[in-house]
């Protein structure tokens, strides 16, 4: 082969539309049959293997894949993963049809191979000793990579001791108190939105309202509330910055910024760079904050590096270790590692890379001082503006509030999302999966297939070696995890082979939960009441609380003696082990906690229920397989907790959304956000969206598409996108319709020139999906739940969002539960208002977006019709008269068309 050119290498590019196949000699359209063979029979050049893979028909497919190697040339780069998404990061014109994508695959390796000879080439530290390493894995581009990297004259730098070390800070000192002076407030706020921006009332009243949030607090557990409803366009993230920032200057102590979604955190990142243009400075005083198994894990990649992973997985291992050396932060999951890199490897290890079971050894770890997620923890004692999800912050809140040093000043940003987040944080939940997780951190992994993983007495080797009661309290917790739930669970429930008291009990459940399920389950999660219970259910729930017991007790005592050790600070304790012993200090606190919950919820089978909890029995699957089985318990209304574990130890709290109220009045949003169990009224603010809603979007509700008709369903899918030219946005409520959907359109539109993408069908992440469908104008997205909300695109993209119907809650325990508490009927529509106020809310993101907003059922009840904006038209129609306004919209819109490219469509 020539190196720097790829002549005589084939590229393949599959879509839904048509298979191409470009060579030397040109460019061909070919069936699945032959693409197929020629993929096995000769290295092919492909974009995203398993894409095409599925575009084939094929479960697996091995091949050249271009997105591999721009991972490896250009690591911790951004790209979207489709040819003109390259194109565009490699400064290359896009190709201009599917026909042409396949010619632009191999002009676009040739790009990324002559990279690696540039001597400008960025990112070139590292890449020769990778390829190395990669040769020697088999990886498929190496013999094409390898030749064009000069060996450097010395030994490159090790990627552990490249890395910069963090240091310790001291401790803060005690915030000053301060009182925001409105002028300073307003006159910050011009500063960030720039001073020739045109002065926006309700943004600066917005910011004006939220500087009282930051005022000193009266007395303690009365926090400064503020609920703020703040209309799509306001501003309002600039409003709450102006006074966050000043306060965290005057102040000198942090405000903790919490979203639901990565889409938030994304944009509050790159607002931040108004407040502090210089990077350097923006590093310091702007930190993002993520749950630590979000981080790579040094230690898990050296292992990886070093024979702990095999076959793609080791590739991967290198991949990541290139991209390691580039990254901002180390933030695997919605950082700077692209989204597409893991499921090129369909997960093959990445999970294995970061910490996911709280196995760190922290200063016992070699890379501790340049650890990521010890970096990005010490970042944000020191920063001035944290922004972290909400799940997050509630744990850390809740956990600081234990230490006595509360998260003082929060925002909750998309503050809708606020009961949703509290009600997982502090839900319980004894599964299979949670309990083996426990066994391991405990005991280790049992098979010894792969890595360093250790269990807590080889963590504790040398607490255990100074200090005879916890070297017993750690024998007796291992033996007392053996009676956990261990590797093949799942199989051995389903052969009614439990071993163990946990197993026995979970067996146990399985069999109630399938007793009481109903036929037409559809191979999804099903679960029932934990009420009139079997006597073999509850008979079984005795040993296991016996074990649970039996594991608690010596967890306790360990934790006593770590404490007392701590006290006592023998020699051996230097700064290193102080950090490891608080680290599983922290680590068995949480997890005590945890085995509490469980042995409270099993306490109770059997007996009467109690009315602040919803407890039940689940079985959870996809498609008819089961991958865990357990017992739940959630809070009837998870703001108790969240009031008192968040909100009384804070000192000012600001909750705002853009559908705070979600169409209802303020108790609603008092109810949700856990103002109400305040003994202070919260202070309320609202400014409404300052677009024009009626001229800019319209609602149309389909009447003639019949509930439960597939292929009628599918039909008016196509015929909206189609008369939108794409920039669709299709909610489902069920999957099962979804893939159904989408199994019957996707063809139909890629011969249109209307890629089609599709969440739980396509093998990208969601985020990736999101990415594709915004860089592409023509392109439609089909999604679940998770789309409905912090999907921001803008019109270009995205012009027409499809419900598939009324998105009733789904009529689970826990739903039964609090719809019985709130008011039946009335309680699911306020939850069927607030999702239809969010899908609406994807489509007007800007004051120059158009859009329509369509329902395709019948039978949406007029009662709920005001979830939408205050005069926007609402039209009952037939498909045919829908399909036509949609079009005949957008072409009066010829600004937006020409933005598009769909003028080059014809019809
Ligand atoms: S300190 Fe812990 S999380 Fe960090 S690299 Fe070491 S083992 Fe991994």
């Amino acid at each position: 082969m020539n190196p720097g050119s790829v002549p005589d290498l084939p590229a393949l590019h599959a879509t839904h539309g048509g298979i191409w196949l470009a060579t030397a000699e040109g460019t061909r359209a070919l069936g699945r049959g032959e693409a197929i063979a020629r993929a096995s029979e000769t290295p092919t050049i492909l974009l995203n293997a398993p894409l095409v893979a599925a575009r084939l028909g094929l479960s697996e497919l091995s091949g050249l894949d271009l997105l591999e190697l721009y991972a490896f040339v250009h690591p911790a780069r951004f790209a979207v993963p489709t040819p003109a998404g390259l194109a565009r990061a490699l400064g290359l014109a896009p190709p201009e049809d599917d026909a042409a994508a396949a010619a632009f695959l191999r002009h676009a390796a040739d790009r990324l191979l002559a990279t690696l000879s540039d001597p400008q080439w960025p990112e070139r530290e590292g890449a020769w000793t990778a390829a190395q390493a990669l040769g020697r894995l088999r990886w498929p581009w190496a013999g094409l990579v390898a030749p064009l990297i000069e060996r450097p004259a010395r030994g490159e730098r090790w990627l552990f001791s490249k890395l910069p070390q963090w240091e310790d800070a001291p401790e803060r000192p005690a915030p000053r108190p301060l009182r925001l002076g409105e002028a300073e407030t307003l006159e910050r706020l011009a500063s960030l939105v720039g001073r020739d921006a045109e002065p926006r009332e309700g943004q600066r009243a917005y910011a004006a309202a939220a500087a009282r949030a930051f005022d000193p607090r009266e007395a303690a557990g009365r926090p400064h509330m503020l609920l703020a409803e703040a209309g799509t366009g306001i501003g309002k993230t600039l409003g709450y910055l102006a006074p966050a920032s000043l306060h965290a200057a005057g102040a000198g102590a942090p405000v903790w910024i919490s979203t639901y979604t990565k889409a938030l955190q994304r944009q509050l990142a790159a607002e931040s760079a108004r407040l502090f243009p210089d990077d350097a400075v923006r590093r310091e005083k702007v930190v993002i904050r993520k749950g630590r198994e979000n981080y790579l894990c040094l230690l898990n990649l050296e292992d990886a590096l070093q024979g702990g992973f095999q076959g793609r997985a080791a590739i991967l291992a290198q991949l990541v270790a290139r991209w390691a050396a580039y990254s901002r932060d180390g933030d695997m999951v919605g950082g700077d590692l692209p989204g597409w890199l893991r499921t090129l490897f369909r997960r093959a290890g990445s999970t294995a890379l970061s910490d996911r079971r709280g196995e760190c050894v922290y200063a016992g770890c070699p890379h501790y001082r340049k650890c990521f997620i010890e970096r990005a923890a010490r970042a944000s004692e020191s920063a001035d503006l944290v922004v972290a999800n909400h799940a997050l912050v509630m744990i850390l809140a809740t956990r600081r509030m234990e230490e006595g040093r509360p998260l003082a000043r929060i925002v909750f940003d998309e503050g809708h999302h606020l009961f949703d987040a509290a009600d997982s944080t502090f839900a319980a939940a004894l599964t299979g999966q949670e309990a083996i997780e426990l066994r391991r951190w405990i005991l280790g992994p049992e098979s010894k297939a792969r890595g360093r993983r250790r269990g807590l007495a080889a963590r504790l080797l040398d607490v255990a070696s100074y200090d005879e009661e916890g070297h017993n309290a750690i024998e007796q917790a291992s033996a007392a995890a053996r009676e956990l739930p261990g590797d093949g669970w799942l199989g051995r429930l389903a052969e009614e082979l439990p071993l163990g008291p946990i197993e026995k009990l979970l067996a146990a459940v399985r069999g109630t939960v399938y007793a009481r399920a109903s036929a037409a389950d559809a191979g999804y999660g099903i679960e029932t009441h934990a009420a009139e219970l079997d006597p073999a259910l509850i008979e079984a729930a005795a040993p296991a609380i016996d074990a649970l017991e039996g594991l608690m007790r010596p967890l306790a005592r360990l934790r006593q003696r770590l404490q007392a050790v701590l006290e006592d600070a023998p020699d051996w304790l230097d700064h290193a082990a102080r950090a490891r012993v608080e680290g599983a200090l922290s680590g068995l606190v949480h997890r005590g906690q945890t085995i509490a919950a469980w042995v409270a919820l099993l306490a109770r089978l059997g007996g009467p229920a109690d009315p602040d909890y919803v407890d039940w029995l689940a079985v959870d699957r996809i498609e008819g397989r089961e991958f865990d089985i357990g017992l739940h318990r959630h809070w009837l209304d998870p703001t108790r907790p969240l009031a008192d574990a968040v909100l009384k130890p804070a000192h000012g709290v600001i909750v705002t959304s853009a559908t705070l109220r979600g169409g209802e009045d303020w108790t609603t949003a008092e109810a949700r956000s856990g103002a109400a169990h305040l003994d202070r009224t919260p202070m309320r603010f609202a400014a409404p969206s300052p677009f024009d809603y009626p001229a800019q979007s319209e609602v149309l509700i389909v009447t003639d598409i019949k509930r439960g008709d597939m292929a009628a369903l599918a039909g008016a899918y196509a015929r909206l996108i189609e008369a939108s030219h794409g920039g669709t946005l299709g909610l489902f409520t069920a999957i099962q319709r979804l893939k159904a959907v989408h199994a019957r359109i996707a063809d139909r539109l890629a011969r249109a020139g209307l890629p089609l993408y599709a969440q739980h069908v396509d093998p990208i992440d969601t985020g990736t999906l999101v990415d594709m469908f915004r860089d592409d104008p023509r392109a439609s997205l089909l999604g679940t739940d998770a789309l409905r909300d912090g999907v921001d695109v803008p019109g270009r993209s995205l012009r027409l969002v499809v419900m598939e119907g009324v998105p009733w809650p789904r009529p689970t325990v826990l739903h039964g539960a609090r719809r019985a508490a709130g008011g039946g009927t009335a309680f699911d529509d306020r939850v069927v208002r607030a999702r239809l106020a969010q899908a609406f809310g994807r489509l007007i993101r800007r004051a120059d977006d158009h859009g329509s907003f369509v329902l395709l059922s019948a039978a949406t009840p007029s009662r709920l019709l005001d979830a939408f904006p205050p005069g926007v038209p609402i039209l009952r129609l037939p498909l045919d008269e829908a399909a036509q306004r949609i079009a005949s919209r957008l072409s009066l819109q010829p600004a937006l068309r020409h933005q598009a490219g769909i003028d080059t469509i014809p019809g």
